[in-house]
């Protein structure tokens, strides 16, 4: 595999076009991710309610790889309940550095495929970093990111 087979067309369509690229006005969750490697910068917000992401949208700098993965990421985690985005992150992190493929449940099984162009960095270790640097932040943000009332207002 080389590195063109690395920019496939989705992953360059999101890139250019990158889905959900916008600040949320009141998110509930947000966390920044920083990639030294590659010098990618990335803010994750997120408003969920009831354990589910009703709206999740990043802004940053970075390279295709990892805006196109952060795009990806908001269109498949927006509606999930934190429970699936956590089965998501696991999943998907697995699959970009040991390749292994985990079992998800099968109303999650289109949100796998759909990242499958992504799976190529495997090969390009440098480049892990950028495709999970979103998803890291998501992480963040569930687990550490809690947005306080008076920031929300600012
Ligand atoms: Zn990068």
């Amino acid at each position: 595999m080389d590195l063109r087979d690395l920019y496939q067309d989705v992953i360059l369509d999101h890139a250019r076009s990158p889905r959900n690229s916008r600040r949320l006005l009141a998110p509930s969750h947000l966390a920044h991710g920083h990639n030294p490697l590659c010098g990618d910068r990335i803010t994750v917000f997120m408003l969920v309610a009831d354990d589910r992401i009703q709206d999740i949208s990043f802004e940053g700098r970075g390279c295709a790889i990892s805006t196109a993965s952060a795009s990806l990421m908001t269109e498949i985690l927006s509606g999930k309940t934190l429970a699936q985005a956590r089965l998501m992150f696991d999943a998907f992190h697995a699959r970009v550095t040991t390749g292994e493929m985990v079992p998800l449940p099968a109303d999650l099984d289109d949100d796998q495929d759909r990242l499958e162009p992504l799976t190529g960095v495997r090969s390009f270790p440098a480049r892990v970093k950028c495709a999970t640097l979103a998803w890291h932040a998501c992480d963040a943000a569930v687990t550490g990111g809690l947005v306080a009332e008076a920031v929300k207002t600012e």
